[in-house]
């Protein structure tokens, strides 16, 4: 795509927040980029504007269908000064299985990482330095048709917008209590649960919220139809050690391909320690709590890198892990995957953009 990115500049700059004001998602850079689709001229006019509100029509598809994808992903700046993104390819290339999944059509990968570089150089005054703070990139697509017709639409919106963000655990990783959700499900197989969709963060609320009000911090998903295979947890992909192996639920479908996932896999691979990618039911986990095993637990994303579980509320009971402490791969995964990405450990998979 040879399209030339219009710049905008705003004239009225915001104040930037300190580090302490941080909170996920709320503050946001001084610029956006935008571009529109329709079927005449595909993606275009693509540009980079002040950040500002959207006029959308009342009848926007999205608003009504649903028909709208996303992304998240981070730019840290390292010790030496360079601003870095983390695997921003993958992020990318599974907006597009996002896309196609969702009917709407693919933006070109390569020229949204550089419609993405031209923002952050725009706003990289906006990238906080501290340590674990980052800047949260959310990339995501509108249908923008104004349209009532349950159908795909015609007319679309590709936007990134981007905020500063504090460092996920303020006061250093802790573990977290999961209860484990036996009414709701996320995603079924066939349904949209590999695409990162609207829909299923929508769907997941009245878990969260349930579990949330009887203090759990997140659910622990179990699949759809036989209600009994670990999925993700909350809106984590999920890693369990299990006598000296690690275990995380193969994608099959209703499971998002985590980019911090893929990682992890590839540094326990490194590491030599058995790794396996397979169906777990929770009745595996519960033998193996039973019987000493059940080593360590934790969920993955790019929000909180590496999330230890502390408890699994199943049946009304509780299966304490690893004492309710942080267990040490989940630590040592911590520490290098945050050490990688801010640029103070050697990036030995070239996973550094
Ligand atoms: N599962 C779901 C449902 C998610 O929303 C996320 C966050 N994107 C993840 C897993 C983790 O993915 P990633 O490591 O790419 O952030």
């Amino acid at each position: 795509m040879a399209h030339n990115i219009e710049v905008e500049l705003t004239s009225n700059k915001k104040k930037k927040p300190v580090t302490e004001q941080l909170e996920f998602g709320k503050y946001f850079t001084d610029h956006m980029f935008i571009m529109d689709y329709d079927g005449e001229q595909g993606w275009h006019q693509p540009r980079i504007i002040p950040y500002q509100p959207l006029l959308l029509d009342p009848a926007a598809k999205v608003f009504h269908y649903g028909q709208t994808v996303f992304e998240g992903l981070k730019a840290y700046r390292t010790p030496d000064g360079r601003t870095v993104l983390f695997r921003p390819q993958k992020n990318f290339q599974r907006l597009n299985l996002s896309n196609d999944r969702l009917s709407i059509p693919a933006v070109d990968e390569e020229f949204a990482l550089e419609a993405l570089k031209q923002l952050l150089v725009i706003d990289q005054d906006w990238i906080p330095e501290e340590q674990g703070t980052s800047l949260y990139i959310r990339p995501f697509v509108i249908a923008t048709q104004p349209s009532l017709g349950a159908s795909t639409s015609t007319h679309y919106q590709f936007i990134i917008i981007m905020s500063p963000v504090g460092s996920y655990y303020a006061e250093g990783i802790h573990p977290v209590k999961i209860h484990v959700e036996s009414d709701y499900v996320r995603a079924v197989r066939g349904g949209v649960g590999m695409a990162k969709t609207a829909g299923n963060y929508a769907a997941s609320l009245r878990a969260q919220d349930t579990a949330a009000a009887s203090g759990y911090a997140q659910v622990l998903w179990l699949d759809g139809v036989h209600r009994k295979y670990i999925e993700e947890v909350g809106s984590m992909n999920v890693f369990f050690k299990i006598n000296g192996t690690v275990v995380t639920p193969a994608l099959n479908g209703s499971i998002l391909d985590g980019v911090t996932r893929n990682s992890i896999l590839q540094l326990v691979r490194s590491w030599n320690i058995p790794c396996e990618e397979r169906q777990i039911s929770i009745d595996e986990l519960y033998e193996a709590h039973k019987n000493g095993t059940l080593e360590e637990a934790w969920g993955t994303g790019t929000a909180a890198v590496i999330s230890p579980v502390g408890e699994l509320n199943w049946n009304n009971e509780r299966l304490v892990i690893h004492g309710g402490q942080t267990g040490e791969l989940s630590s040592k995964l911590y520490n290098t995957l945050t050490g990688i990405q801010r640029g103070e450990l050697k990036d030995e998979f070239g996973w550094l953009v």
